[in-house]
């Protein structure tokens, strides 16, 4: 099915464009709505199918107490967060209106034209011609590529997605009282919500709705969601080098130029790609070369140098081995998940690292591992990620005291908790992260809706 989005308040115009829409073949149907809060919620569902998006501006309500629909400004500054999907029709009586809407959808890239809706056949005589135009363009059809098992994948993502927030917010809280956090935590002496997440929750955000939609990491649609997200809400706590790139995007920079000049052209080699990887290794749980490939590509579009890309694969690799343990019995299971991440992870320091994290003795304490390991206080993917993977192997049967023991070893306390909640969801389910938690973590979009 192709689906024509259509933002219109008349129900006369919408029965028009109906038939419009009919004469176009009949695998195509239209998906209507009369409010912009409503076709913003919604709309998302329909983008993979969505061949053409046609917006009116003003809209009034049906009702005299019905809330107020909005305008279909705010439906196009929705769209132009997103990389473009289709072409957009503006068919608007509104000029100055019509004009803000199309230069906000034109400077994201999208293609836009403008429909006057003037007499009383516009809608098939200027309208329909429009349209076919538009369409005679064909689009990148390989732009989507969900697979038929995509439902089930995005539960994984988003219940990995979930782990991660409720980590890195619970990290950040307690990131300066760490040597207290087991006894916090264990006590359940933890503030009310809801919890404020950091970058690692935004960038994994990001993340999921890339996934959500197109079925892998398609980076220049990751790239737009980022600096998207930076640009809505910039005080997330984002280290300074992302910063930099992040504004450059939002100033028409490409993601290729921007990740690679990192650091004099080294590329960055911080814990920013492994801090948002777990719910790739999630959507991709069921295939560690495709989980470390596809988390690659996520990292790639901030962090080039290949300790980042490292420690972002060896995170995907072990949510996804995290999640493949799920149902084994508790002996084995710590060594099975490192043999995963190491033979998927490339040879450099971060796997070095991990090797040595998985020979570590099972007695050896928290801060004598956090010592030979490091504990990301120096914001890098080798002194982040091994760290990370040791709490998560003692704990893949408790999520609780996978985060406390994370967030005990100090350091990037709210990324090393992202990184371990991300993939011990995955092995504990969630209903084994407390009810109090899930209710005290920040709302998601996705959470609107589902
Ligand atoms: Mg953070």
């Amino acid at each position: 099915m192709r689906f024509v989005l259509l933002l219109e308040d008349n129900p006369e115009r919408v029965e028009r464009f109906r038939t419009a829409v009919r004469s176009l073949g009949s695998d195509w149907d239209i998906r209507e709505w009369r409010d912009s809060t409503k076709m913003i919620a919604e709309c998302e569902d329909y983008f993979h199918e969505a061949a053409l998006i046609s917006l009116d501006h003003d809209l009034t309500p049906q009702l005299k107490d019905d809330p107020d629909p909005g305008t279909g400004l705010r439906v196009a500054n929705f769209l132009a967060g997103y990389f473009p999907i289709c072409p957009v029709i503006i068919h608007s009586s509104n000029t100055d209106a019509s004009w803000s809407m199309h230069n906000e959808l034109r400077f994201a890239n999208w293609r836009v034209e403008r429909v006057a809706p003037i007499g009383d056949d516009w809608i098939p005589q200027i309208w329909l011609p429009t349209a076919q135009n538009l369409l005679s363009v064909p689009t990148d059809s390989t732009m989507v590529r969900r697979p038929s098992d995509h439902s089930s994948r995005m539960e994984r993502a988003l219940l990995s997605l979930e782990g991660l927030a409720i980590g890195d917010a619970l990290g950040e809280m307690l990131s300066y009282r760490f040597e207290d956090a087991q006894r916090r935590i264990a006590e359940g002496r933890l503030v009310g919500g809801p919890w404020f997440h950091t970058d690692d929750t935004e960038m994994a955000l990001s993340i999921v709705e890339v996934l959500r939609l197109y079925g892998f990491i398609n980076q220049d649609a990751l790239a737009r969601r980022f600096s998207w997200r930076y640009q809505r809400d910039p005080d997330r706590g984002y280290g300074s080098m992302t910063r930099k790139q992040l504004y450059a995007l939002q100033t028409g920079a490409d993601w290729r130029a921007t990740a690679a000049t990192a650091f004099g052209g080294q590329g960055s080699m911080g814990n920013g790609g492994a801090m948002r990887a777990a719910p790739v290794g999630a959507y991709f749980a069921d295939d560690f070369g495709r989980a470390a490939g596809e988390s690659k590509d996520s990292c790639a579009v901030t962090h080039t140098h290949p300790e980042g890309v490292a420690g972002a694969i060896a995170v995907a690799v072990a949510a996804a081995a995290a999640w493949q343990s799920r149902d084994t019995p508790r002996t084995g299971r710590s060594r099975d998940f490192f043999d995963a991440v190491l033979s998927h992870t490339p040879v450099s320091k971060v796997r070095e690292q991990i090797e040595k994290a998985a020979a570590l003795p099972e007695a050896l304490s928290l801060q004598d591992a956090a010592r030979v390991l490091g504990n990301g206080s120096l914001v890098t993917a080798q002194d982040t990620v091994p760290f990370a993977l040791w709490c998560a192997a003692r704990n893949l049967d408790s999520y609780a005291n996978a985060l406390s023991t994370a967030i005990a070893g100090g350091g990037d306390c709210d990324t090393n908790a992202a990184i371990v909640g991300g993939i011990v969801s995955l092995a504990t389910g969630r209903e084994s992260i407390p009810a109090d938690w899930q209710n005290a973590r920040e709302r998601f979009p996705f959470d609107v809706r589902d």
